[in-house]
């Protein structure tokens, strides 16, 4: 008799994205000719930079020659690609990490969930309320937590509220935990730390002996040249982070798929018997293992990304999507609505009018504008009352989904 993981069947069913789904489709049964607006799902939605999709027909190419061809890569990734990563990413940023502590991989969804391969049953886990949902759920299937309650609170995890009382970036716990997920800038809430803020979170850890999981996927968003891109820009997070970056969000690869994850050399976890072990040669083990690399192809579309075109490309998709950001803040904002994010972030994260609950606000803003957004709730509970809506979208969806909300 095969048995499945039970794990799994913790899982809370109704899922945000399908039910999501579910009304979506209900609604436009209903109503066929409503034109509907998603600004719901975190997807990009402008085509790849030109230096990218050149650099992988050329790739293309090479593949077609008896001399240009590639068969399996590296696991870690080609060379080329990790030395354009460190020395952009991080080196030009005062960040002393190299080309042998970065992996990578296709994508930082998946990385940031394999991760748990590596680290212990034992640890006690911190995650924001609201979250990420990746990040929950992948502990609750490699078996990390309880069952859920009432509001879909795992037992075992511990979570950190951020609401507007707190800015946003949740306050450092006063228990003691081993392992921390943050990002910023933050999906769903579109906030965003500051060095010092960050510098409380490293020394917490290293005082703790915690390790901070840092997903930095929207990094590329941030436009106040104050604040933080990496945390290893952090006095001593070398120490004490592992950091997920993507080319997902920046350069438009959801579809292509591009991602890296650094594990600094002597950065150290610990065994059962109390024996110190470098996490970057667990990694690199398990990477080598259930892994065999991202495409040569995909690859070199990514390496295009740090070519002077590939940069000014990106930093103008960026900036397109950063301008829907400001259109919505500002149109939301003179509607009435509180908002928050939406300056160095993708999202914007707005107060639900009115006193409605977040999918009352989700079902209202559907059935009466025709936009789809993502519920807060959806989220974690400290989410309730909020709403999420991407700037990932065209100009002219903006504008219109915009003129229908400030109708209402
Ligand atoms: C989109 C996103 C990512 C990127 O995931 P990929 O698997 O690299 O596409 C990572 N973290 C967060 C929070 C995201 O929203």
């Amino acid at each position: 008799m095969a048995q499945v993981n039970g794990n799994y069947l913790k899982l809370k069913a109704g899922y945000l994205f399908p039910e999501i789904g579910r009304r979506v489709k209900a609604f436009s049964e209903a109503n066929p000719t409503a034109p509907i607006i998603r600004l719901g799902i975190g997807d990009v939605t402008e085509p790849l930079p030109e230096a990218c999709r050149t650099a992988m027909k050329g790739a293309i190419d090479e593949m077609g020659t008896r001399e240009g061809f590639h068969g399996y890569g590296p696991e870690q990734g080609y060379l080329w690609l990790r030395e354009a990563i460190a020395k952009n990413d991080f080196q030009a940023r005062g960040c002393s990490i190299t080309a042998e502590e970065i992996f990578v991989s296709d994508g930082s969804k998946c990385d940031s969930s394999n991760i748990l391969d590596i680290l212990g049953e034992g640890n006690r886990i911190a995650v924001t309320d609201p979250v990420y949902p990746v990040y929950v759920d992948s502990n609750v299937m490699a078996g990390r937590t309880g069952d859920a309650d009432d509001a879909g609170r795992y037992g075992g995890l511990t979570y950190l509220p951020i609401t507007a009382a707190n800015g946003f970036t949740a306050e450092i716990p006063t228990e003691k935990v081993d392992l921390i997920y943050l990002c910023f800038p933050n999906n769903p809430t579109g906030a965003v730390a500051t060095k010092a803020q960050l510098q409380a979170w490293v020394d917490y850890a290293r005082a703790n002996d915690a390790l901070i999981l840092f997903d930095a996927a929207y990094e590329a968003f941030i436009q106040d040249p104050e604040l933080p891109h990496s945390i290893y820009e952090i006095e001593g997070a070398r120490e004490c982070a592992i950091e997920f970056r993507s080319f997902s969000k920046n350069a438009g690869f959801t579809g292509t798929r591009c991602a890296l994850t650094v594990v600094p050399r002597g950065l150290m976890g610990t065994a059962a018997n109390g024996e110190r072990v470098e996490l970057w040669a667990l990694w690199n083990r398990r990477q080598c293992t259930k892994f065999n690399g991202v495409s040569y192809i995909v690859q070199r579309g990514a390496e295009a990304v740090y070519s002077p075109e590939g940069q000014a490309q990106v930093q103008a998709l960026v900036a397109f999507y950063m301008q829907n950001a400001a259109i919505i803040r500002r149109e939301l904002t003179s509607a009435g609505i509180q908002v928050y994010g939406g300056e160095q972030a993708p999202y914007v994260w707005l107060k639900t009018p009115e006193n409605l609950d977040s999918w009352g606000f989700f079902d209202h803003l559907l059935g009466k504008a025709h936009v789809v957004g993502t519920p807060g709730s959806g989220f974690g509970a400290a989410g309730e009352g909020y709403f999420r809506l991407s700037a990932f979208n065209s100009r002219e969806n903006v504008e219109e989904a915009m003129g229908r909300i400030r109708a209402l």
